[in-house]
């Protein structure tokens, strides 16, 4: 089968590899739809350590080809979105429920082959039906674009009816997190995002006000004047000033909830400021199936708008050359089994 293949910091390219085999309690799928994470820019860059051989990409949709004889349940032609990571099942985190934080996990795209592929062998476990009126596309970011920002609002951020929502990073993660904190009963909904584009979308998504944290000369103050008092922030960049901002954005008793992904070290404010406003800056990480699951339905439903969430759809030929580009803010997803630019 083709695949991208990651090489090195910097080196992308799209190989003829062996074609994956199931184990006993996988299913093979045909990749029709892998979304492109900011995650996975940080892998191609070389920033998360990788190893060199490895097919990036962890947001799948596809079509079931066969099952091994330990997977039960799933028929060749059903179509399947498919959780990021592969999770033990026995460890203690899993066996509460939170998959996500399985001790013995293996993200899919990072410690185990991807899904910018033809085809990937999966565990059955990973698989959620997508119902026939969700489209690849859709089913592919759904488990990591809608649902981790659904995992980091609603479940660790403890999102209530009434709150005022602050947004740092407007690109796959935040534009669905607004529609999300929206969904939830925020009373406001402010995102931050340099990009003039990102703020477009951020404001057409549902957001009440942007900023643009670069034209602003003291853009903490102005956040706090257009939020008047956030009582959850959630930072989606991974940046240390961007995770400061957030804290400097919340009044006492806020939380910020961290999903973006990177090294940085931001500096936290003083013990007596910490314990004085009961700060709490928690990180989040992923989403369970059972939230992907939440996703799939609300967006059957017709609750979530995912009309903007795809900007565009690459065959797998032409992939490569993507992450050359900057990342626009709603997702790109390379379609596999597609031979001609689509849009
Ligand atoms: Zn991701
Ligand atoms: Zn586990």
């Amino acid at each position: 089968m083709r695949a991208l293949v990651y090489r090195g910091p910097g080196e992308i390219a799209l190989e003829q590899i062996a074609d994956p085999t199931p184990a006993a309690d996988e299913v093979l799928l045909q990749i029709d739809a892998a979304g492109v994470c900011g995650t996975d820019r940080h892998i191609i860059a070389g920033e998360l350590g990788v190893a060199p051989g490895t097919v990036p990409g962890h947001e799948i949709a596809g079509t079931v080809l066969e099952s091994g004889p330990g997977a039960k349940g799933w028929k060749p032609g059903e179509r399947v979105a498919c959780s990021g990571q592969v999770t033990c099942g026995i460890c203690a985190a899993c066996v509460a429920g939170a998959t996500n934080l399985c001790r013995r996990p293996a993200v899919i795209g990072m410690a185990r082959q991807g899904g910018f592929a033809q085809q990937i062998a999966l565990p059955a476990s990973c698989l959620l039906r997508l119902p026939e009126s969700i489209s690849s596309s859709i089913g592919a970011i759904a488990s990591d674009a809608i649902a981790t920002p659904m995992h980091a609002l609603w479940t660790v951020g403890e999102l209530r009816a009434g709150e005022t929502v602050v947004v740092i990073g407007a690109g796959g993660l935040g534009l669905h997190a607004i529609q999300l904190a929206r969904l939830a009963g925020a009373a406001c909904v402010v995102a931050v995002d340099p990009s003039e584009s990102a703020r477009k979308e951020a404001l057409a998504a549902g957001a009440d006000a942007v900023l643009d944290p670069g034209a602003d000369p003291e853009p903490v103050r102005e956040l706090r004047r257009l939020a008047r008092g956030a009582t959850l922030a959630l930072e989606c960049v991974g940046r240390a000033e961007s995770v400061e901002m957030g804290i400097a954005a919340l009044s006492p008793g806020g939380r910020l909830v961290v999903v973006g992904v990177g090294n940085a070290r931001p500096r936290l404010p003083p013990l007596a400021r910490f314990i004085g406003t009961e700060l709490c800056v928690r990180g989040s990480f992923g989403s369970t199936p059972t939230e992907i699951a939440r996703v799939l339905d609300l967006i059957e439903r017709g609750r979530l708008d995912v009309s903007r969430s795809v900007q565009r759809e690459v065959p797998l030929e032409h992939a490569a050359s993507i992450f050359a580009e900057p990342g626009g803010p709603a997702r790109t997803v390379i379609l596999p089994q597609t031979e001609e630019p689509h849009r």
